[in-house]
C-alpha cells in the first residue's frame, strides 16, 4: 500500500490541500481528511478503460479527433463551454482551439459569479489569501452564501475556527457575522445573523456605506434589518483589526446582481480607509477560478468572449452559452469537463441535444448522453497532475495518485487543434 499525503481535493474552492490517500492494488483504499462533499472525487472516481466515442459506437482515438476536427471545422458558430471542472492546462487549450475557431468561449462563471467579474471590472477587488484570513481576520462576514454546505472545511481550514498567528484562539478570536434571506447551517454558527428581506441586498449595502462614511440615516429599518443593528455592525467593521467579507451566489443571483457585488466591493475598498478589509467570493467548482484566470490572460476578459472577428470580445447576455443556446445561435458546441444538458434551462438545454456536440468528461453525464463525439478524459488531481486555482487565486498543484491510459484534456484538446484543417491553413500561411 502507498500513501499519499498533501494531495488535493479538486471539488470545491476551497481546493484542500491536505488529504492523504491510501492507494492499494491501483485502486483507492482510504481517503482522510476530505469532506463528505469531497469525498466522491476520490471514492467515486472514473478511470476506467473506457474508449470514445461517436454515436455512441466505440472508436479509436483518432477516429474520434477527426470526427470532432470535422464537426467544428464546419460549424459557423461553434460554441466552447464549461472549463471551471478542468485544470489550467486544459483550459488554456481550451482558449487556443477557440482563437483557431473563431469560437465562442464561456465558462460556468457566467452562470455563478458572472456579476462578481463584471463588479470587478468596475470596481476592483480589494482581495487578499486565506492565509491572511486565517492568521488575521477578527472580523469575518458572510453574505448571501453557506459555507457550512457548500464548502464544508472553509471554517476550520481558513475563516471560522481555524487558528492562526494572531488569531490562536481560533473561534474565540472572531467575530462572525451572516447576512441572509433564511436561517442557514452557518448563520446558526454566528454571532449575529441579519435576516434580510428578499431583494435587498443593495438597500441594505447601500445602507451600511452611508454608515461607514459616518452620515445619518432617518429610516428605522432598511431590509428587514434594524439601521442600529447595521450601525453596529458598521462600527465594527471599522475598528476590527483585519476583516473579511465572503460572499456567494445569494448575493450574485438575486435582484440587482454585479450592482450589488459592486455595492459590497465600494463598501470594502472604502473600509480600507479605517482598517484593513477584503472581499473574497466563494467559488464553486474547483477551478473556475483559475478558468477566469485564464481567459483574463489571454483573452483580457473573463468568461463570455467570441474570437468569431480574429480578436477577443467580452458580451454577457450576447456569448454567454445559456443566451447562445436558448437563441439557437450555436451550431456545434465542445463541452469541457461540464454538464450543462443536467443544469441549463429546457430551451438551451435542448438545443445542445439538436446540435452536433463534443464532449470532454471523466464520467458520464446527460450532456455525455446526448453528444455525438464523447472522450472520457483523466481527473486532474487523481490519475492526472495539473494546476488549479483557489477560490483566492492562489495556484495550487495538483497531484496524481493513479495511473491512467486516459488522454488528459489538454491532450484532447491539443489533437483536435492539430486535425483542423483551419489550423493547418493558418500554419501554411505563416510559412
Ligand atoms: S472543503 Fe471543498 S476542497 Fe475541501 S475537502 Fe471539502 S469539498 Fe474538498
Amino acid at each position: 500500500m502507498t500513501t499519499h499525503e498533501d494531495v488535493t481535493c479538486t471539488f470545491c474552492g476551497c481546493l484542500c490541500d491536505d488529504i492523504s490517500v491510501e492507494v492499494e492494488d491501483g485502486d483507492i483504499a482510504a481517503v482522510k481528511r476530505v469532506c463528505a462533499n469531497g469525498r466522491g472525487v476520490f471514492a467515486e472516481h472514473c478511470s476506467d478503460a473506457r474508449r470514445p466515442t461517436v454515436g455512441g459506437r466505440e472508436v479509436d482515438f483518432d477516429e474520434a479527433i477527426a470526427e470532432a476536427a470535422r464537426i467544428l471545422d464546419q460549424a459557423d458558430s461553434p460554441l466552447i463551454y464549461g472549463l471551471s471542472s478542468s485544470a489550467t492546462e486544459g483550459q488554456r487549450k481550451a482558449v487556443e482551439l477557440a482563437d483557431v475557431l473563431g469560437a465562442v468561449v464561456d465558462t460556468t462563471s457566467s452562470v455563478c459569479h458572472g456579476p462578481t467579474g463584471l463588479a470587478l471590472q468596475e470596481i476592483g477587488e480589494p482581495s487578499c489569501t486565506l492565509g491572511e484570513v486565517r492568521n488575521r481576520a477578527d472580523l469575518i462576514v458572510f453574505w448571501g452564501c453557506n459555507p457550512s454546505a457548500s464548502h464544508v472545511r472553509h471554517f476550520g481550514r481558513y475563516s471560522v475556527t481555524a487558528k492562526g498567528t494572531l488569531t490562536p484562539r481560533g473561534r474565540q478570536d472572531r467575530t462572525v457575522y451572516v447576512a441572509d434571506v433564511r436561517p442557514t447551517g452557518t448563520s446558526k454558527t454566528a454571532d449575529h445573523f441579519l435576516q434580510l428581506r428578499v431583494g435587498s441586498d443593495y438597500e441594505v449595502l447601500s445602507t451600511l456605506r452611508l454608515l461607514v462614511r459616518g452620515e445619518s440615516v432617518s429610516a428605522e429599518e432598511v431590509g428587514g434589518v434594524s439601521v442600529a443593528e447595521l450601525g453596529e455592525l458598521a462600527e465594527r467593521m471599522k475598528s476590527c483589526r483585519f476583516g473579511v467579507a465572503f460572499m456567494g451566489m445569494g448575493l450574485t443571483m438575486s435582484a440587482g446582481r454585479n450592482v450589488n457585488v459592486a455595492e459590497l466591493f465600494s463598501l470594502v475598498a472604502e473600509l480600507n480607509d479605517h482598517t484593513r478589509f477584503s472581499v473574497i467570493p466563494m467559488r464553486g467548482h474547483g477551478n473556475v477560478a483559475g478558468s477566469d484566470q485564464v481567459l483574463t490572460w489571454l483573452s483580457g476578459y473573463p468568461f463570455a468572449v467570441s474570437y468569431a472577428r480574429g480578436y477577443p470580445q467580452f458580451g454577457p447576455g450576447e456569448f454567454t452559452a445559456v443566451d447562445m443556446l436558448a437563441r439557437g445561435e450555436a451550431d456545434a458546441a465542445l463541452i469541457l469537463a461540464s454538464d450543462p444538458v443536467a443544469h441549463f434551462p429546457r430551451a438551451a438545454a435542448e438545443r445542445l441535444a439538436a446540435i452536433p456536440t463534443i464532449v470532454l468528461d471523466p464520467c458520464e453525464n446527460l450532456t455525455a448522453g446526448v453528444a455525438r463525439v464523447v472522450f472520457p478524459t483523466a481527473t486532474y488531481g487523481v490519475d492526472a497532475v495539473g494546476t488549479a486555482y483557489r477560490m483566492d487565486n492562489v495556484a495550487i498543484r495538483l497531484r496524481a495518485v493513479l495511473p491512467t491510459e486516459r488522454p488528459t484534456d489538454e491532450q484532447v484538446l491539443e489533437a483536435i487543434i492539430q486535425a483542423l484543417p483551419k489550423r493547418a491553413a493558418q500554419l501554411e500561411a505563416v510559412k
